[in-house]
């Protein structure tokens, strides 16, 4: 057995306790923030919303604890799937009682493993999930089950990010970032205990570098904006927050391809005045608001290509004017 399976197969044999699943996320976490031995690194995104699933506004990387009650649940279905079976017959000769007949034999006083899985079929019951009483022939499926433990046991966040596949994911992920304003602007670095004389803009230094100004109201951004509006005829809202802007309020409806296409350009240009203006901290570089929207128009284009899979998508046309792909 390979060193991966093995916390798969504990966690599908014996309930973890609370203060070994608390570590195991607490490594996860660590590990998704870049966290190493030598340099402790910020906790952007509050770890039960990267665990939430998509549709309640999470990451939906889902937790370990939930993962344990998924591959428990398995044995619940499995006793009662194959009662059979030379293991469902030995539960059955330990743990079923003559007096008190239960389609879920479980004796407390015998120690061992078992004695854990009635208390998981309590715990699903309580969000409604029965898997003792799953329809003859149903399949069982781990990840579908781990789905819903998800589904009823996670907060439900008020911002969804409606994440698109024609977009890197890195990129798609830094976009729900700031929509959150939980980028490394230098106003969310001071809330966060950095310290810093005044968290001011690179570009203009009139203001303090939050996420909406650095990303929309600067002058430097205003100047990218409104090209990108003008080489997409759409007015892209850049007068509020950043939801305001991703939420497209004024595009065609959210399947439609023209509206994909608009998010591209939305999260696409989000990403590259980010870069732009990480340039100007770091490597104290100055860049043209022109060049940043060239850099918009090709991104955009071989994400496009290569993901959008758009038809007759041309460079020529696409470099000039958007709105004939809409
Ligand atoms: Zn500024």
């Amino acid at each position: 057995m390979g060193k991966f399976c093995l916390p798969l197969y504990y966690l599908s044999l014996f309930k973890a306790p609370g203060c070994v699943l608390s570590e195991l996320e607490s490594i996860r976490r660590k590990f998704f923030w870049g966290d190493t031995q030598s340099a402790k690194k910020i906790c952007w995104v509050a770890w039960d919303r990267i665990l939430a699933p998509i549709n309640k506004g999470g990451l939906g990387v889902g937790s370990l604890k939930n993962a344990n009650l998924a591959l428990l649940s398995k044995w619940l279905w499995r006793l009662n799937a194959d009662p059979s079976s030379l293991w469902a017959k030995t539960i059955a000769a330990i743990h079923a009682s003559r007096r008190r007949p239960n389609p879920l034999p479980a004796k407390k006083t015998i120690p061992g493993t078992w004695k854990n899985i009635p208390v998981i079929h309590e715990t699903l019951l309580e969000h409604n999930i029965d898997i003792v009483n799953m329809p003859n022939g149903a399949e069982f499926e781990t990840k579908e089950i781990r789905l819903e433990i998800e589904a009823a046991t996670s907060t439900d966040f008020t911002y969804k990010h409606s994440w698109l596949s024609w977009i890197p994911k890195k990129v798609d992920l830094f976009a729900w970032r700031a929509a959150l304003n939980r980028i490394p602007s230098k106003s969310e670095l001071v809330k966060r205990g950095v310290q810093m004389p005044f968290p001011s803009c690179p570009w203009c230094f009139a203001n303090e570098e939050t996420p909406a100004h650095i990303c929309l109201s600067c002058p430097m951004a205003s100047d990218i904006w409104r090209q990108i509006k003008q080489w997409c005829a759409f007015d892209f809202s850049t007068d509020g927050t950043i939801i305001d802007l991703l939420q497209l309020q004024s595009a065609p409806p959210s399947h439609s391809k023209s509206h994909k296409i608009l998010r591209l350009i939305a999260v696409c240009s989000l990403w590259h005045i980010w870069i732009a203006r990480n340039n100007k901290i770091f490597q104290n570089q100055n860049t043209h608001a022109k060049s940043v929207v060239d850099e918009i128009k090709s991104s955009s284009f071989l994400w496009l290509r290569h993901r959008g899979k758009i038809e007759n998508l041309d460079w020529i046309k696409w470099s000039s004017n958007v709105s004939c792909f809409l």
